[in-house]
């Protein structure tokens, strides 16, 4: 007798799942259920001392117990939140004043890297940290990682929310996890990832662009096993994506996330549409002209600034990400419902070069697009508007004849604007395993190449 059966994966494929419902609500459930979480909020920032005054003045009352009180407010009127920003993060002297929770309420704290100043805090309730690890499950089921599924995870575990945030997920989605953080290079990373059989690597894009350029060196150190990678806390182009997939032989997936909102868990990439989904159950979004803080129409490229709908212990309303992006809401082909972020960079990056606007992402992009010329690069970059576009670069061996010519006029070509070139020699350029310095607010050494 014949049998059908559909055809399954091999043992040991990582494929992606079934969605979440959350995934698939339509926009009237989703509206529904925003509102809903948006009074919750709003009723929650209430009793923090961060909102409480403004919200006092602007509700007319004192911090109620009963969420009634708080329903007439509609997403319509989410302009008229205040915003909140980094700054008034930082200025919080007394840590309860950042939480809407009693502080022996807190199970967790993390901070911002605290790289541009003074460290924000974070406090998670133990309700945040199971809803933490439910947002960060979809990110992971979204890859194909499951129980059993070996995962080397090696984003900072610590202070930062990228290791232990994704740990929320990991543990009880139970997968057999190694916590890398440690691992001081390359070759040891490379080498745990053999023994262990690593099917997925959760990383910097930048460590992800250090291990392919050592297996591009050496293909007998590519992990065998390894077939997906989940790769953030750090900008990095589409076209970076695709030199590591193909380097590396893996699916390479975006995520996105700010540990001013949360960490982790805020957006992921699908293997289908362009950009990132947001988890619009968890965070409402907005697109604001950045200079003046107007609401931008959709479509319109503007900064983001979220509010968070689920957090108990550190709810945010409208905190402004810094981050430039534009948003989506045609239908993703993967069929998740939820907004996509797309082309999401640091405001601050985007510079001017003989009046264009270039992100690093743009500058490395156009890199990528000639083979001689290693991924590794700096723009150097001393203000916000400058005449020409000065980078320094390697090739990827010894460089070829009329190589700094052929590079500058590459990019030029590409990018319409003037282009400067210092060659340096292969390998010289810091390889940073956590953010990338791939833009350099430092003055231009006039002068020879190495
Ligand atoms: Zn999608």
């Amino acid at each position: 007798m014949m049998r059908f059966r559909a055809a399954r994966p091999e043992m040991g494929q990582l494929v992606p799942r079934v969605l979440d419902a959350a995934e698939r609500l339509d926009r009237d459930a989703l509206r529904a259920l925003q509102g809903e979480r948006l009074a919750q909020t709003v009723q929650r920032a209430h009793r923090s001392p961060l909102y409480r005054k403004d919200l006092s003045e602007w509700l007319g009352f004192a911090p109620s117990e009963d969420v009634a009180a708080y329903r007439p407010l509609g997403l319509d009127d989410l302009d008229r939140l205040p915003i909140t920003t980094k700054a008034d993060l930082r200025a919080a002297s007394n840590i309860e004043d950042v939480l809407a929770v009693p502080l022996e309420n807190v199970r967790r704290w993390h901070t911002s890297s605290g790289t541009t100043g003074r460290r924000t805090p974070m406090g998670y309730s133990e309700a945040d940290m199971v809803n933490w690890g439910r947002l960060i499950q979809r990110n992971l089921a979204a890859t194909g990682i499951m129980a059993g599924s070996r995962v080397h995870n090696a984003y900072g575990y610590g202070l930062f929310t990228g290791g232990l945030g994704f740990e929320t997920g990991l543990g009880p989605m139970g997968a057999t996890v190694l916590p890398a953080s440690s691992v001081p290079d390359v070759e040891q990373h490379l080498e745990l990832m053999h023994q262990h059989r690593a099917q997925a690597l959760l990383s910097t894009p930048g460590l992800a662009l250090a291990l392919a350029e050592a297996v591009e060196r050496n293909p007998a150190l590519r992990p065998p096993e390894l077939q997906a990678g989940i790769f953030g806390g750090d900008g990095w182009s589409p076209a970076l994506r695709r030199h590591i997939e193909v380097v590396l032989g893996i699916r390479a997936h975006d995520t996105y996330g700010l540990s001013e909102v949360l960490g982790p868990g805020v957006a992921h990439a699908c293997d289908q549409g362009e950009g990132l989904h947001l988890y619009e159950d968890a965070f409402l979004p907005e697109v604001l002209d950045p200079v003046d803080g107007v609401p931008l129409t959709p479509g319109t490229d503007g900064e983001l600034v979220l509010t968070t709908l689920l957090n108990e212990a550190s709810p945010r309303l409208r905190y402004r990400t810094g981050d430039r992006v534009r948003i989506e809401r045609e239908r993703c082909p993967c069929g998740r419902t939820a907004a996509r972020l797309i082309n999401v960079v640091r405001a601050d990056d985007v510079r001017l070069y003989a009046g264009r606007a270039l992100a690093p992402n743009d500058i490395e992009a156009a890199l990528l697009r000639m083979d001689a010329v290693a991924p590794t690069f700096r723009v150097v970059a001393p203000g916000r508007e400058l005449d020409v576009l000065r980078l320094e670069v390697e090739p990827k061996a010894s460089p070829p004849q009329d190589f700094e010519r052929s590079v500058r006029r590459g990019m030029e070509s590409v990018l319409d604007v003037p282009v400067e070139i210092r060659v340096l020699a292969s390998g010289s350029l810091e390889r940073s395993r956590g953010k990338r310095l791939r833009l350099v607010d430092e003055p231009w050494r006039a002068g020879g190449s190495a």
